[in-house]
Formats: structure tokens, C-alpha cells, sequence
């Protein structure tokens, strides 16, 4: 049984069933107003994984992740260009599932968009103001938090902590600095629709409560986002559910941010990686070999070289593939014989228990690896049977984290053509740093050189 860290309760603790047999999963996502970066992908392939996992565990799952059409970004962005501001999110929608499906990410079951739900954001909100939570401002409606219970209770702070710590505008005539926005009343040049409270748009924090209470129902198994998100959107989002008497997220769940040169990666830091940039540059394998090689909840570093190893260690999966005959749909293994039965559901067993174990996807991935290299001592050794049953084994697991093995192209196309010339060309020059470079820069493609008496010999 999967164990997961609760954001809530701060401890490691069975992912449970609602509905026995199925899971509803809730995940936050884009604001689309621009392409997506690494940590997008980051977050993706985190929730990919636990989907493809839980699966594979037989259990049947409705994956939900909203998409936020409409919000300041996209206005904003849509003013400075001079375009509509539906005609920014569109686009911007466009290059998102562009770069999701080249890495791999099954599309979730349903995916919500924020302008399709304005009338039941009307609903909630008006809902929240006739039980007396919420109250209308001269600019929106708001929340009452400092009567909410346990508000506080996803970042683990005091009431008096997070009032220290709210940014308070100098126009704003909120009741508490803790309260947010459920509405927000229209201002010129703004999309907005008809309520109650006059024309306006929803809040962000009120988009993904009623979305994920509309398509998982109550007390749903589990809400996911970056740890971004936990505070104050999540929190925010509970304290709406909880005002309302609604059950909400039974488990919470947070995956950690994406660096580059140990910093975190922002547009003003300069060190911004674009999605499309990362995958143009390798096997868009890779960058999933990369996030299951971290921890969910630690920091990613992004770098030029992680990627490199990341490929070549995907090169020796496809070459194992291709060695047992098995690029597309692994066919079930011969298992008839105990001890080739035993060999085979030791693998199993070692890769669920580190799965379980709060997606231990790095000591997962660590043991399928290494059964790669175990395979082809097993073939080597002319143990043809062991080796072809460990080698099914362990490609059909990384076919669970989503990794398939590619078939070898016949010849390395120009791209790679011309890295290995440069790279010939810089070690005929003495330049050993460049030619080292280029060669993780092939290994990353899934190209291997050796340098022989007949001048370098590329092979996959
Ligand atoms: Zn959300």
C-alpha cells in the first residue's frame, strides 16, 4: 500500500480510498500566460508517475488539473501586446500540452478550465457572504479567515504568524490582513461577468476549490501542487471548503521546486529554463530519468551535465531493450521455473517497496538500473534465461515511471553528425575540455563514440 507524506499532519501515512479501488486526485495547474518552464515539467512528471503507479497497483484513477484561463498574468500580458486576452491563454494552452506530451505525461482525465466554472464560483461566493463568512468590500468579496478552523493548519503557522506576515495594500479595507478575495470586482478593460456582487471575475484561491468539489466530490483522496502552492493557495482553498462545512482533500501533497546553480529558478534571476529549450537539447526521456533520480519533496537541480548522464544511462536501457528483443510492449517473460519466478518477483518486490515507501522513486529507479547491468552479465554468462527474465522485469517497472525504450535509429542524423565532427576536431586541436563537452552532449542523445585505429565509430 502507497504511504505518502501528509502536508497536513507533516507525517508518512497510507494514501486511502474514498471509493475502494479508486483514487481522485486533484492537481493544480497552469496560469497560462506564457510557455512552461522545467519546474512545470517537474510537477507534471511527479504526478504522472504516482498516476502511472497507482495503476499499476490496479486501482482506478481520475486525475483532475485545472487549467487558470483568466487572471492577472494573462490580462496584463494581453494589455501589453495589444491581443485579446483569451487569444494569450489559448496560445499559451497550446505550448503547454506541446511540451507535456513530449515528455511523456498521460493527459489527466479531465481538464478544467476556470472560465467554464464562473457560475458555480458565483454560487460558492455567494454561498460563503448568506452564512456570514464572507463580506463585500469596495473593490470584491472576501473571506473571514481568523474564524476559520484551523486556518493555518497546510503551512503550519499560528493565526498570528500569518497575520505578521500578510502584505496588507494601502486600499485594501479587509477585516483582517489574512483574508483574500473570493471576487473581484470588475475594473476597466477587464474581462468579467454578472453576479450578485456586481460584474467581476473570481479568485484564484475560489477557481480550484469549486472545480476539484464539482468533478471529485466531497472528501476527495488528494490535492497536489508544487510547494509553492501551500501556502496561500491551498490553505486558502481549504478555508473555503471547511466555512462551507464541505469535506475537502483528504491528504495533501507537495512536490519541491526546481534549481539551476542552486538558486531558484526565476525569470529575474536570469536562470529561467524554458521546457522547449530543455527538450530541444535532449532525450525528452531524460528529463524524467532526472526528476525520478530526485526525491518529490527535495529541491531538482537542472544542469547540463545531470541531463548528459541521464541520457547515457537511457542509452543502456535501450540497448538492453533491443538486445532481448523488446522495443515497444515488453511480452511476458518465460516464468515457469522457481527460481526464474523468484528472480522475477524479487525485482517487483524491491521496486514496489521503494515506491510505497513515499514514492522513493530514486531508490526505484536505482534498482532497475542496476538490474539493467545484472541482465547483461546474466546474457553475458550465457545464463540466457535469467538474463532475458530480469531484463522483461526490469523494462517492463521503467515502463511504470514511464519510460519506454526507444528503438535505435539505423544512422545518427545530422545534428548528432556534426557534434561528433566538432567534437573530432576539437580533440585533433588538444582542446580535451570541448571534445568532453560535446561528448556528454551526444551521450545525451543517446549516442555513444569510441575512438578507434579507423577514426571515431558512433554507436547507440
Ligand atoms: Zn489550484
Amino acid at each position: 500500500m502507497l504511504r505518502l507524506y501528509d502536508t497536513a499532519t507533516g507525517l508518512v501515512a497510507p494514501l486511502g480510498e474514498r471509493d475502494a479501488g479508486s483514487i481522485g486526485i486533484y492537481v493544480c495547474g497552469p496560469t497560462v500566460y506564457g510557455p512552461p518552464h522545467a519546474g512545470h515539467g517537474r510537477f507534471v512528471l511527479v504526478y504522472d508517475v504516482l498516476r502511472r503507479y497507482l495503476e499499476h497497483r490496479g486501482l482506478a484513477v481520475r486525475h483532475v488539473s485545472n487549467v487558470t484561463d483568466v487572471d492577472d498574468k494573462i490580462i496584463e500580458r494581453a494589455q501589453v501586446e495589444a491581443r485579446d486576452w483569451r487569444d494569450v491563454a489559448l496560445e499559451s494552452e497550446q505550448q503547454w500540452w506541446e511540451s507535456m506530451d513530449a515528455l511523456g505525461a498521460l493527459r489527466p482525465s479531465a481538464v478544467p478550465h476556470a472560465t467554464k466554472f464562473v457560475e458555480e464560483m458565483v454560487d460558492l461566493v455567494a454561498a460563503l457572504v448568506a452564512k456570514g463568512v464572507a463580506y463585500e468590500t469596495g473593490d470584491g468579496v472576501y473571506l473571514s479567515c481568523e474564524a476559520v478552523d484551523g486556518y493555518g493548519l497546510l503551512a503550519h503557522q499560528s493565526l498570528d504568524s500569518l497575520r505578521a506576515g500578510a502584505r496588507v495594500a494601502v486600499s485594501d479595507d479587509k477585516r483582517s490582513p489574512v483574508d483574500f478575495a473570493l471576487w473581484k470586482k470588475a475594473k476597466p478593460g477587464e474581462p468579467t461577468w454578472p453576479s450578485p456582487f456586481g460584474p467581476g471575475r473570481p479568485g484564484w484561491h475560489t477557481e480550484c476549490v469549486v472545480m476539484s468539489l464539482e468533478l471529485l466530490g466531497e472528501s476527495f483522496d488528494l490535492h497536489g501542487g508544487g510547494l509553492d502552492l501551500v501556502f496561500p493557495h491551498h490553505e486558502n482553498e481549504r478555508a473555503q471548503a471547511v466555512s462551507l462545512g464541505r469535506g475537502f482533500a483528504r491528504h495533501w501533497m507537495h512536490n519541491g521546486l526546481v534549481t539551476v546553480g542552486g538558486e531558484k529558478m526565476l525569470k529575474s534571476l536570469g536562470n529561467y529554463v524554458e521546457l522547449a529549450d530543455l527538450l530541444a537539447g535532449s532525450d525528452a526521456r531524460a528529463y524524467r530519468l532526472l526528476v525520478l533520480r530526485s526525491y518529490y519533496r527535495s529541491p531538482l537541480e537542472v544542469g547540463e551535465a545531470a541531463l548528459a548522464d541521464a541520457g547515457a544511462a537511457l542509452a543502456r536501457v535501450d540497448e538492453l531493450a533491443r538486445r532481448v528483443g523488446s522495443v515497444g510492449p515488453a511480452p511476458q517473460p518465460p516464468v515457469a521455473a522457481g527460481a526464474l519466478r523468484e528472480l522475477r518477483a524479487g525485482a517487483i518486490g524491491r521496486f514496489e517497496a521503494a515506491m510505497d515507501d513515499d514514492l522513493a522513486t530514486p531508490r526505484a529507479l536505482g534498482d532497475l538500473l542496476v538490474a539493467v547491468r545484472e541482465s547483461n552479465r546474466l546474457l553475458d554468462a550465457g545464463d540466457v534465461d535469467a538474463g532475458r527474465v530480469l531484463a522483461h522485469t526490469a523494462l517492463e517497472l521503467l515502463a511504470v515511471l514511464g519510460i519506454e525504450p526507444h528503438a535505435a535509429s539505423e544512422r545518427p542524423d545530422e545534428h548528432v553528425t556534426d557534434l561528433a565532427n566538432r567534437r573530432e576536431d576539437a580533440r585533433r586541436a588538444g582542446d580535451y575540455a570541448a571534445a568532453d563537452t560535446l561528448r556528454a552532449e551526444m551521450a545525451a542523445l543517446g549516442w555513444q563514440v569510441d575512438d578507434g585505429p579507423a577514426g571515431p565509430q558512433l554507436h547507440r
